[in-house]
């Protein structure tokens, strides 16, 4: 399904990042996710107690909103999803934020609002100066509790999204995790946000929803009205608007073709990936919490290639306990058995911190504690996890998998650790597999040059070409300034994968990949002919990439993958794959193929 640019001419487009696929057609609501406007008016003696009593009035009701939005979302999504309202209930209880705001009303006979802000603004203040970056991102949070109690305080409407009568896309410069988790599930047919990535929260909670989404676009919220009818394409990633009939008829077809596109691919679903000339291929789903391997499952996932166990970790003010991380783990693989499920120990640094992580501010993070070498820099942290992995081995096919790997030091340390992690559970009597498999993601160049020696220590290999194609090229993966750079298809990067297939061969060990590459119709030709043994993306795509694999042979992707590797630039190759998509599959949805 091609997008024919010339046929919107006329209509205003917002280019973004494509977040969650599909096409709606909807009314906006442009979310004021901004803090409303304060007034700076004293107030007389009488009535500060009253001001006071109607700060406590307020902190009380956004108590309860978020006692029930936490509830709703417990119901909807999960335990997981709904966790990070925990640190926003804790915050409605902290004296710094309490007694400072009343004994500012008191000090200063000023209204609860301008005391609650001015008390904010002092903490956010500290916060943003300490050095350890967990506390600094949570300034977000410490925003969003603001908006809300200023909301009640000034009589606005919050959880606006709960609320909501009409069906409509959401237009917001962000969308806080627990803003999402407010709104109406029914009524909410796509989002549209100004900032954020595919790995942003407000992405993944698209896609667990399977709402379409576009975010990144930088401009949308002054661009569009209020009520304006808009066209969100998740696939190509763009907001249509000021449009005409022909434009809307143009998009109401597309979305109906993309609709049948969908059911179409759904009925291979419990078909095998096996190509034309039985070739088959494991094809996995990357997860980020236990409760999304049922989407996994419902689009044809036979295992989980990566479960990024962060988000067990994040937006909340604590280290979660072996209990609780086993019941996420136990959850993840009892769904999936009797298939695997690679769950990849703790990957924070770069651009995600978690509580009480210690992590200071660095000039390079992608190049600093990160990955492997977090964990083994926090060793109480590392064995808890991997005592609730191997207990949650008990319930079906567990694997480990370590991320950032750059040395064999780090793989040998890591498997000592996991040693005495089965020592302590064998002296608490817990029941664990007897044997787990232990693999590592190749995401430097120096794993891939030591792929051979790499081999020899572990079980399996997963790519991660995310990350793989930042250290190869030298760019960070999330600076727009050099994205041009960023090249899936760059020789060097196609060498690496090749290189890798080949060192596991030789030791006869699986290698699979489950970066964005896995999952980009474009790539799949490559990668199968590359010799990868297992794809693992996001369940959304996996129909998609399996009907490719379905109706090709390997020989021809063998013949491809000879092609691309004789060429010297990634746009050479790019153009290449696009031609033989052309021919061979004109009605593939492949954001990579507009020109
Ligand atoms: C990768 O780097 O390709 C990968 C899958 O890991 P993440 O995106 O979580 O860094
Ligand atoms: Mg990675």
């Amino acid at each position: 399904m091609l997008l024919d640019l010339s046929k919107i001419g006329k209509a205003k487009v917002i280019e973004g990042i494509p977040a969650s696929p599909g096409i709606v057609i909807g009314k906006a609501f442009i979310m004021d996710t901004e803090r409303p406007h304060v007034s700076h008016e004293t107030i007389s003696e009488e009535d500060v107690e009253r001001e006071v009593e109607h700060f406590m009035a307020a902190v009380q009701d956004t108590r309860e909103l978020l006692v029930r939005l936490r509830a709703k979302l417990a119901d909807e999504l999960g335990e997981s999803h709904a966790r990070m309202f925990d640190a926003h209930l804790m915050m409605l209880d902290d004296s710094m934020i309490i007694d400072g705001t009343l004994k500012r009303i008191r000090e200063s006979s000023c209204r609860a609002s301008l005391a609650l802000t001015e008390t904010m603004g002092q903490i956010i203040k500290v916060m943003g100066r300490t050095k350890d970056e967990y506390l600094r991102e949570r300034v977000y949070d410490i925003k969003d509790i603001e908006r809300r109690l200023l909301m009640h305080l000034l009589g606005r409407k919050d959880g606006c999204l709960a609320d909501l009568e009409d069906e409509v896309i959401i237009v917001a410069h962000d969308l806080p995790a627990t803003v999402t988790a407010s709104m109406r599930r029914e009524r909410v047919k796509g989002f549209v946000t100004e900032v954020g990535g595919r790995t942003s929260h407000a992405s993944i909670m698209a896609r667990s929803l399977e709402i379409p989404a576009v975010v990144g676009t930088h401009s949308v919220t002054d661009a569009v009205d209020q009520g304006e009818m808009v066209i969100v394409d998740g696939i190509t990633g763009m907001l249509v608007h000021d449009f005409d009939d022909a434009v809307l008829e143009y998009y109401r077809d597309r979305q109906r073709e993309y609709k049948e596109f969908e059911r179409q691919l759904l009925l291979v679903k419990d078909y095998p990936a096996v190509t034309r000339d039985g070739h088959k291929f494991a094809l996995w789903a990357n997860i980020e919490l236990a409760e999304e391997v049922d989407s996994a499952k419902a689009h044809g996932a036979e295992g989980i290639g990566l479960f990024r166990t962060e988000y067990l970790f994040i937006a909340r003010d604590d280290i979660p306990s072996e209990d609780e991380q086993y019941e996420a783990y136990r959850r993840a693989v009892e769904t999936m058995a009797p298939g695997p499920v690679i769950i990849r120990t703790l990957d924070v640094g770069g651009d995600k911190f978690i509580a009480g992580g210690e992590h200071q501010r660095e000039a390079n993070p992608y190049l600093g504690w990160r990955g492997i070498r977090y964990c083994l820099g926090q060793p109480n942290l590392f064995i808890r996890q991997l005592k609730a992995i191997l207990r949650a081995s008990a319930h079906g096919e567990a694997r480990i998998m370590f991320p950032m790997v750059s040395s064999l030091n780090e793989v040998r340390d890591a498997k000592q650790v996991l040693e005495a992690a089965r020592q302590q559970l064998i002296s608490e009597g817990k029941e664990f597999a007897e044997s787990i498999d232990v693999g590592i993601m190749i995401e430097t160049p120096a794993a891939v040059v030591l792929a051979k020696l790499f081999a020899e220590e572990v079980d399996f290999f997963s790519i991660g070409s995310n990350d793989l194609i930042q250290y190869t090229l030298a760019v960070d993966r999330g600076n727009d300034r050099v994205a041009y750079l960023y090249d899936q298809y760059h020789p060097a990067v196609l060498s690496l994968i090749r290189d890798t297939v080949q060192a596991a061969r030789k030791q006869k060990i699986p290698v699979g990949l489950c970066g964005e590459m896995a999952g980009d119709p474009l790539a799949v030709l490559l990668l199968i002919g590359l010799g990868l043994d297992e794809l693992s993306m996001s369940p959304l795509v996996l129909p998609e990439v399996k009907s490719i694999i379905r109706s090709t042979s390997y020989r021809s992707a063998r013949k491809t993958v000879a092609q691309a590797l004789d060429m010297a630039t990634g746009s050479e190759v790019r153009r290449h794959l696009q031609q033989i998509f052309k021919k061979a599959y004109p009605e593939i949805s492949a954001t990579e193929m507009i020109e």
